[in-house]
């Protein structure tokens, strides 16, 4: 590699690595928007001679779909309870119609990808670096 393309090379991993985080930055934001949404939510109002302030809250301090995708189950048939996560199926259909859910769970899925990405591209920083 000539120094010109290392050059081209360097600029290129540049750009792929702020728009990964870019990307990343956006995912939590949709993660974070999204997981208010849920379909179990209900709208209670506080506060003073009902005054105040409003929130959403799963009734009987219940859990979100997608809470209950990643809280996972514990399993009786070993030894001592072990916890275990769902398969992409079975969370799909815990989520069922639920749009708030569905966003968050295609958002995580998202930035994991995007956080692969940027590993494999600090890596090729990395190298880069070293022939430099
Ligand atoms: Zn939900």
């Amino acid at each position: 590699m000539n120094t010109a393309s290392k050059a081209d090379r360097a600029l290129a991993l540049c750009k792929e690595y702020d728009r990964l985080l870019c990307e990343i930055s956006r995912n939590r934001d949709e993660i974070s928007r999204a997981s208010e949404k849920c379909d179990r939510m209900v709208t209670y109002s506080g506060g003073p001679l009902g005054k105040g302030v409003s929130y959403n809250a799963v009734p009987d301090g219940g859990n979100t779909c997608i809470g209950d995708v990643f809280e996972g189950y514990l399993t009786d048939s070993n030894f001592e309870p072990e916890r275990r996560y769902y398969t992409e199926t079975e969370a799909l259909e815990i989520i069922g119609d639920c749009e708030g859910c569905m966003k968050v769970y295609l958002a995580v899925q998202a930035r994991k990808a995007n956080r692969m990405k940027l590993g494999a591209v600090k890596r090729s920083i990395r190298a880069l670096g070293r022939i430099a």
